[in-house]
């Protein structure tokens, strides 16, 4: 399959990578792309306003790990989870969360050091939580480069 979106700057995982993308399927593309490296364990902390392309991205994990099931934001439940791909997925969006607490009581530990991959929507949210390897995509618009652009920066350290 074709990839277009752009890598505008490689880097060292610790400074991260940036990409550019000016549709949402490229930032879906870049999501399966980034799914196809996963391993168990994995924790991916998405930040981004509304609107910025947080759920296209995760849709884009989903069908990288071989997910068929459609994917949606979970907007009653904090977690949403997916078992039918290479490795468990579980989709956070903390968008809503009142209290860390809430995540105590879904036993959050469970997932973010278990044997799947998690994402998290809104993870600066819930940031004092996630583990050590945790990776961070943010995801930025620029008006000046058009209603589509959209940068993705994927780092080993929070980049926001
Ligand atoms: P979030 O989950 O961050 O609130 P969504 O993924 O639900 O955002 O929505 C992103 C919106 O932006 C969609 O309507 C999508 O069509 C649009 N969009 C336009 N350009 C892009 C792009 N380059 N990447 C991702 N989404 C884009
Ligand atoms: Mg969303």
């Amino acid at each position: 399959m074709e990839e277009r979106f752009s890598e505008i700057r490689g880097d060292s995982a610790e400074a991260g990578t940036e990409y550019e993308t000016f549709s949402q399927e490229e930032t879906f593309r870049l999501g399966e792309r980034l799914a196809r490296s996963a391993q168990p364990g994995w924790v991916v902390a998405l930040n981004g306003d509304l609107g910025a392309g947080k759920t296209v991205f995760t849709k884009g994990m989903a069908a990288g790990l071989g997910i068929r099931e459609t994917v949606s934001s979970p907007t009653f439940t904090i977690v949403q989870v997916y078992d039918g791909g290479r490795l468990p997925f579980y989709h956070f969006d903390v968008y809503r969360i009142g209290d860390i607490e809430e995540m105590e009581e879904i036993g959050y530990e469970d997932y973010f050091y278990g044997d799947g991959v998690c994402l998290v929507e809104w993870a600066g949210l819930i940031r004092e939580l996630l583990p050590e390897h945790t990776v961070w995509v943010t995801i930025a618009k620029d008006p000046d480069r058009g209603f589509d652009y959209r940068k993705i920066t994927v780092a080993r350290r929070q980049t926001f």
